[in-house]
């Protein structure tokens, strides 16, 4: 039943509705795949198979009393950065430990609401700090891409690696991610599929391990564009026990994806454009404003002046917030507690074993920019920053209705080439952190090939809370662009 994996969403759901196969067949179709890859890609660090078909067959039973909801049967992956009632959630951290959360976020509780069925949890980068997955507890998640004619491991980006490598490989039909400057579009970017990041508040971050509450943001990572609204339209929506969940409707997001294109004016970042940047992520991109004009768009050149001071200011905000936020894990409440003779002995090992190298440069980065001396010249000046980033949107969005950019300088890279080297890898995020700062809705598809054969993503941002025109500008360039590329199977 290997094919049943490589149904898109939308495919499974209706092939479930139109009894082809059960939700049953499906969830174990995933999970026979998910236990033949797993032990080379890594991308699940939990599967719960007997949760699952069980699942499952309740889905099955309520579709045959007519109670089917609109994901009913659809077999997904969850970033381990969602509380998970009763199943293990880590943040691929040691110092979580064995953590089994009393309760469930509220995203995932949606999903379960609307009949998905959950298949395990998601590798990750430590709390999601990263971009390659490098830094998870677990170890890093393989690409199931590689270049042409190279058995060289790739990253599959970060830090939703588990997530884009999952769907990439047909491991689930689609899976939840985080992203906080950039961890849903730089891994489907560098793995050929498709995620948005919708407006900040759009999702509840009720139930998700925090890292920088004021840019954190939920989001799906899937096989198309039109199976990203889908989830994305489950996953929403106001929650009290979040009070930066924004109180408004979620509209129809897949019935967007189908929208006319004609006459939006689409904006192009001139400072985007960075110099020495890849020849082939700039032809992409040509090539991308090439689809939108012959769909009918206005193309108009616009300039976001404060672009080069995004990635400085994000990572002063980002650890600030982080070191804040992560002053909670002591050893005294949750999962791992390391030996001492005193509460700040216990603290310590607690701490010192517990956290891995890059979640300690970021505490202690966010220590130092917070701290009396420093704050005015590193936190309110960063704070500065942001707020100028959000006033070169609003002022590009008088002009324009969508801004078309590419998601990440590079195609996956080799594991183990930017570890040492962290300003390397931090520059990964260079196209995705504005969109953080300002609260906007980005998303990325794939839209071409490298030379080595890898999957480039094309980033689509919109206004805040329009989502809509987002899907249809990701539609109409999906559409042009026919990317079916799949990566060669070379796991089990
Ligand atoms: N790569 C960025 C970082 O390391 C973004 C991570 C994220 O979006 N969670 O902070």
């Amino acid at each position: 039943m290997a094919e049943l994996t490589e149904l898109t969403l939308k495919a499974a759901l209706d092939g479930l509705a139109a009894k082809d196969f059960s939700a049953e067949e499906l969830a174990r179709a995933h999970l026979e795949a998910i236990e033949a890859a797993n032990p080379q890609l890594n991308a699940f660090v939990l599967t719960t198979p007997e949760a699952a078909l069980e699942g499952a067959r309740r889905s099955d039973a309520r579709r045959a009393r007519g109670e089917a909801g609109p994901l009913e049967g659809a077999a997904l992956g969850v970033k381990d950065l969602f509380a998970t009632e009763g199943v293990r959630t880590t943040a691929a951290s040691r110092i979580l430990g064995d953590f089994k959360p009393p309760y469930e976020s509220t995203v995932t509780a949606n999903l379960w609401r609307d009949g998905a069925v959950m298949l395990g949890k998601l590798n990750l980068d430590e709390f999601a700090m990263g971009s390659s997955n490098e830094t998870s507890a677990f170890g890093p998640v393989v690409n199931p891409w590689k270049g042409r004619g190279s058995n060289q491991a790739l990253t599959p980006g970060g830090s939703s690696g588990g997530s884009a490598a999952a769907v990439a490989a047909d491991l689930c039909l689609g899976a939840t991610a985080t992203d906080t400057g950039g961890s849903i579009r730089q891994p489907a970017a560098f793995t050929g599929t498709v995620g948005i990041k919708p407006t900040y508040g759009r999702c509840s971050r009720f139930g998700i391990v925090a890292f920088a509450s004021s840019l954190d943001q939920a989001g799906p990572i899937a096989k198309t564009v039109e199976d990203a609204a889908l989830l994305l339209r489950s996953m929403a929506g106001h929650d009290p026990k979040d009070s930066t969940s924004l109180p408004v409707e979620t509209p129809d997001f897949a019935a967007a994806v189908q929208r006319s294109v004609k006459g939006l004016r689409i904006g192009v970042p001139e400072e985007y454009r960075l110099d020495g940047m890849a020849p082939e992520i700039a032809a992409m991109w040509d090539q991308g404003i090439a689809w939108l004009k012959d769909a009918g768009c206005e193309i108009r050149s616009v300039r976001l002046p404060h672009t080069r001071y995004a990635l400085p200011a994000y990572y002063i905000v980002a650890p600030a917030e982080a070191s804040s936020n992560l002053a909670r894990y002591d050893g005294m409440r949750f999962g791992y507690r390391g030996e001492g003779r005193s509460l700040s002995e216990v603290y310590e090992a607690t701490r010192g074993e517990g956290f891995g190298a890059e979640v300690k440069r970021r505490i202690l980065i966010g220590a130092y920019v917070l701290s009396a001396g420093y704050y005015d010249a590193y936190y309110l000046k960063a704070q500065k920053v942001r707020r100028r980033i959000v006033q070169d949107f609003e002022t590009a969005f008088q002009e324009v209705d969508a801004l078309l950019t590419p998601t990440a300088p590079s195609a996956a890279f080799g594991l183990g080439e930017r570890v040492a080297d962290p300003i390397a890898m931090y520059l990964n995020d260079v196209f995705t952190v504005t969109t953080n700062l300002a609260g906007l809705p980005g998303l990325s598809l794939p839209a071409a090939l490298d030379a080595q054969g890898l999957p480039l993503g094309l980033q689509v941002i919109g206004r805040a809370l329009d989502e809509e025109t987002v899907f249809a500008v990701a539609g109409a360039l999906e559409k042009a662009a026919g990317f079916r590329a799949k990566p060669e199977r070379w796991w089990a």
